[in-house]
């Protein structure tokens, strides 16, 4: 098997623990009433201790799951004064960005009337810059002749936010991202909702210019640096974890006007969150999404459908995401990424992806390349990857990692090759593991078999 690594190794596989936690954190969600940090209303979450009944309550940054990034920290019971919450309002608006979405726009239609020896691009702002700001940049390293070509490509210009936890900027590799074309296109979807996929979106807007291409998409995105390239219809500055707007009502008109279906154009959202993020937090903020959009149905058709969707997250937050979208179903097509060693697509051969797509559209007509080694399995009514072997015990191809599962009669299913059956634990699991481990949690997520610098709920990597 070509690289089993991440994709299958015990360690960050949330479905491999099988003991719920003994303390830890949970996330209680967006509150009425919640205070606000620069990154829009904080979420509610409760830390709990083992051995003591409640929780207490608190709140913090939505976006930002390192401190570093945002501090932002309030017991649900503190009293603020009114100079605290001057000073945090204060605060708040000294940390938005330095130009508005409209004067990015404005400087962007400057920029391109420049000839290219003056369309310099400033790295270490990540700012398109106008002849006139040169000399407040000029011990800074900055790219030159920047191309319309380049204008068009913004995730290859820009440096991907990857080091951050907040933003886990990964980038599709080419391959995938013309496959999740092709495949929208072929099923006949006319606009997209880019939530967190600027690569998506820029390949969608670059083919927007050819002719006989009629697909639109909008992005919502937390990396406001977008703003530089993008109209005020193309790009929302948006927090998908509270589904906050930071253009305010127009930013949300935007969006909403965009979700509607005028003349028959179908949409489908396509999100690809950071794989730090929680769960809940991004369900509930997608909800809302699909409730704008069916709000814009009303009267006009297909009242009780769901807006279409592709989530792209990794095979093991399943049950998760089940649990909030039980109408969503896992494909086997492995996403691949650019900029992120273990998720790509290695030279020597392929590595294997954990991450996935989850949608709520019929799988049969989620048609994965042949000639990538997938196929399709009739009795399950759609495709899967070539190692993924129909199990006849439990009537589907059982393989959420690409490898073949074998069939365990104790634990009445399919479990990963490298398991076996443990009759001290009574289920499979890992043959290195130790019994005694099960029941002490990690300290973020309060599962058992993993500690907090391992935590999956925590990065990617
Ligand atoms: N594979 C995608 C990029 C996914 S990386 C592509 O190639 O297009 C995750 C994306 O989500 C990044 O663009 C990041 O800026 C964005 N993001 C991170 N946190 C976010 C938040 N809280 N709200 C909205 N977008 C966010
Ligand atoms: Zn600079
Ligand atoms: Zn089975
Ligand atoms: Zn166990
Ligand atoms: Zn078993």
């Amino acid at each position: 098997e070509g690289g089993g690594d991440m994709a299958t190794s015990g360690a960050g596989d949330p479905e491999a623990l099988c003991c719920p936690g003994a303390g830890g954190l949970a996330l209680l969600g967006l509150a009425p009433g919640a205070p606000s940090c620069p990154h829009g209303p904080a979420l509610l979450f409760v830390k709990t201790s083992p051995g003591k009944e409640e929780g207490r309550r608190f709140y913090a940054c939505s976006a930002c799951r390192d401190r570093r990034d945002c501090n932002f920290f309030q017991w649900e019971d503190e009293k603020v004064s009114e100079t605290r919450l001057a000073a945090r309002e204060e605060y708040n608006r000294s940390h938005q960005p330095s130009f508005t979405h409209r004067q990015n726009v404005e400087r962007y239609n400057n920029f391109i009337l420049l000839p290219l020896s003056k369309r310099r691009f400033c790295q270490e702002c990540q700012q398109l810059l106008l002849p006139a700001e040169w000399e407040n940049h000029s011990d800074h390293q900055f790219l030159c002749d920047i191309s319309t070509a380049q204008l068009e490509t913004p995730s290859q210009l820009l440096y991907p936010l990857e080091n951050k936890k907040t933003n886990a900027q990964y980038l599709f590799a080419d391959r995938s991202c013309q496959f999740l074309l092709d495949l929208i296109t072929a099923l006949g979807f006319r606009r997209v909702l880019s939530v967190g996929t600027p690569r998506l979106h820029e390949m969608i807007q670059s083919k927007a210019s050819q002719e006989d291409f009629r697909i639109r998409s909008l992005l919502l995105d937390i990396d406001f640096r977008y703003s530089q390239f993008y109209k005020e219809d193309e790009f929302c500055h948006y927090n998908m974890f509270n589904h906050y707007f930071f253009g305010g009502e127009a930013a949300r008109e935007t969006c909403r006007k965009f979700l509607h279906q005028d003349s028959g154009e179908r949409v489908i959202m396509v999100t690809d969150p950071p794989f730090g993020g929680l769960v809940g937090a991004l369900s509930s903020s997608f909800k809302k999404l699909m409730a704008m959009w069916k709000e814009t149905e009303k009267g006009v058709y297909n009242n009780n459908q769901e807006m279409p969707m592709f989530w792209i997250f990794p095979y093991f937050f399943e049950s998760r995401i089940l649990e909030f979208f039980p109408s969503f179903s896992m494909m086997d097509y492995q996403v691949d990424y650019d900029n992120h060693a273990l998720y790509k697509h290695g030279k020597t051969g392929r590595r294997q992806s954990p991450v996935r797509i989850f949608t709520n559209l019929t799988p049969s007509m989620i048609v994965l390349p042949v000639e990538e080694g997938y196929r399709f399995c009739a009795m399950c009514q759609r495709y899967v990857s070539s190692g993924n072997q129909h199990c006849e015990i439990c009537n589907s191809c059982t393989s959420k990692d690409g490898r073949r599962w074998k069939h365990c009669v104790l634990c009445k299913k399919c479990v990963k090759p490298s398991w076996f059956h443990c009759s001290k634990c009574n289920c499979c699991t890992l043959p290195n593991h130790s019994c005694e481990e099960a029941g002490a949690g990690c300290f973020v997520c309060g599962k058992a078999g993993h500690k907090r610098s391992t935590c999956p709920s925590l990065s990617r990597s």
